[in-house]
């Protein structure tokens, strides 16, 4: 079947943009490689799934199976040469999900294999199942052009305000050029939303818009609509001071200015900003030095007619943790919501996102999905690349079985998505002490070997990143959860009761 070749340079990494993203962008960012079984590979003689199969040995360590069998399971290896691995994948939407959450973890497993020169390249190949179109192929440079480190992108304020503010507005926007009006399906669920974010997107700072506070749950568009204000303003005006940031990665700066001794630098350069949009606002809570700083922040801009637009996970008035004036300057401007879409939305939605990939989804496919995935629309986009997969890549015959099998296995890995709160639940529960005292001081035994059991369970359970749970778990350093974590190990070694312990909370949790 003849195929259209194309090349493009993919954009800069995509931001992280919700709470599920970036621990698992945490987790293989910060995380170094697990490899169980190092051994020295002659990769001279290795073809490209020879080298594939060892990268993805790799892989297997540091990832759950369900990921695994998502996402790694359904690329395929085409060619080894000059120290580019060429794989093949199954959608655009496929390269940009493995940028973002999983770039770090693939550049370094190949590296390890195949030397640190070493590059990978996917190519998107998108089949038609039908022979009168054309399959349609784009190759797309894996983290060529990303520095080492970066599975974040870099912080925007660097120190040096200059050289930051006036010569490169899109390193200032940290934007994510995917998230636009265009493609945002609009329903009535995120109605008021959009149409306050498309009208602040025309006339920053100049509408009762401001701020723009926009909440909703998790994968429900929050991140998607509040960067489509910040590029639709870029396009109208590129020489615009739009940044985009969240609020932990305007802790981390403000943290570091502190010990640079460049708070002054730090407190100009987000004042100079014409429209600073700032993602999951609720990670604030807690935070008191930060949340001051950002209050006179927040004065200066919306004084001087800058636009503010903030997204959360709950209204300002939830946000408990929160100074309660700068609750209050949240409710100066406009609140809008976003609810989970309703059956209508979510056909819409898979119609859109299937045809823009190239797939025509008959409609009692089309129906079946939005049926049984209820939740959001990152669930719906999940089960649509999976499906798009099965047939591009398994050369599955699209109909009902198959979208059963999918969504059968996409409600399996929701089921199964335990939070490190309901791990320390079980686990305070089997060991009968209150859950509370798992975040406290107290080095009672029987409390610190739950709370040592509850972190090891984070960790190998769900992934939870070291620096996330010693956060649960009071704010504890990542060296000291490292620590606990490395105690059950040894624990397990000579300790029956230990093993038992951790055998039946395993199993309660994984069973549920
Ligand atoms: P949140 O920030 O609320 O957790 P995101 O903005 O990250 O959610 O959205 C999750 C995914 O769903 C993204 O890939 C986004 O593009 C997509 N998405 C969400 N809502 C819509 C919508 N109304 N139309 C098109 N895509 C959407
Ligand atoms: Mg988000």
């Amino acid at each position: 079947m003849a195929r259209k070749r194309d090349t493009i340079v993919l954009f800069p990494s995509a931001s992280s943009d919700s709470a599920n993203q970036r621990s698992v962008i945490e987790k293989t960012a910060e995380q170094q490689l697990h490899i169980s079984n190092p051994q020295n590979i002659d990769i001279s003689s290795g073809d490209a799934s020879f080298l594939w199969n060892q990268v993805c040995t790799i892989i297997k360590d540091n990832v759950s199976s369900q990921v695994y069998k998502t996402w790694f399971e359904l690329i395929k290896p085409l060619s080894w040469s000059d120290l580019l691995l060429t794989v093949e994948v199954p959608s655009q939407f496929f390269v940009e999900w493995l940028e973002e959450h999983y770039n770090d973890l693939l550049r370094k497993s190949l590296n390890h294999v195949a030397g640190e020169n070493s590059q990978l390249q996917y190519e998107v190949v998108v089949r038609k199942g039908d022979s009168s179109l054309e399959d349609r192929t784009i190759r797309l440079p894996a983290f060529k052009n990303t520095p080492a480190s970066a599975t974040q992108p870099a912080l925007p304020f660097s120190g040096n305000t200059h050289a930051v503010v006036s010569d490169s507005h899109e390193f200032l926007s940290s934007l994510n050029q995917r998230y636009v009006f265009e493609n945002f399906i609009r329903g009535e669920s995120n109605q008021l939303a959009a149409s306050a974010a498309y009208a602040v997107a025309e006339n920053p700072g100049k509408t009762r818009f401001n701020p723009l506070f926009i909440y909703g749950g998790t994968g429900l568009g929050k991140t998607h609509i509040a960067q489509a204000i910040g590029n639709h303003l870029l396009q109208k005006n590129p020489s615009a001071k739009v940044l985009y940031t969240n609020s932990e990665r305007f802790t981390i700066e403000y943290v570091q200015a502190i010990q640079n001794n460049k708070v002054n630098e730090f407190t100009n350069f987000y004042r100079s900003i014409d429209v600073l949009i700032i993602d999951d606002i609720q990670f604030l809570g807690g935070k008191e030095k930060t949340q001051d700083h950002f209050f006179h922040t927040f004065n200066a801009l919306h004084q001087a007619g800058k636009q503010l637009v903030l997204t959360s996970d709950k209204p300002p008035k939830d946000l408990l943790d929160l100074d309660a004036r700068l609750i209050s300057r949240f409710q100066w401007g406009l609140t809008a919501d976003i609810q989970a879409p309703d059956f209508e939305m979510r056909m819409a939605i898979i119609q859109k996102k299937s045809q823009d990939e190239g797939f025509e989804i008959p409609s009692d496919v089309a129906e079946y999905i939005a049926r049984n995935i209820t939740g959001n629309v990152r669930e719906l986009e999940g089960t649509l690349i999976k499906l798009m997969a099965k047939i591009s890549l398994d050369s599955r015959e699209i109909g009902l079985d198959l979208a059963k099998e999918v969504v059968r296995g996409i409600a399996g890995i929701s089921k199964q998505q335990l939070s490190i709160h309901e791990i320390a639940l079980e686990v305070a529960s089997y060991y009968q002490v209150p859950v509370e005292l798992l975040s406290g001081k107290t080095r009672k035994h029987e409390i610190v070997i739950a709370r040592q059991m509850s972190m090891y369970l984070a960790k190998s359970l769900i992934g939870t990143s070291l620096k996330g749970i010693g956060l649960h778990f009071g704010g504890r350093d990542h060296t000291t959860v490292l620590h606990s974590c490395q105690t059950i190990d040894n624990y397990l070694c000579h300790d029956v009761k230990v093993r038992a312990a951790l055998d039946v909370l395993k199993k309660s949790l994984t069973h549920r």
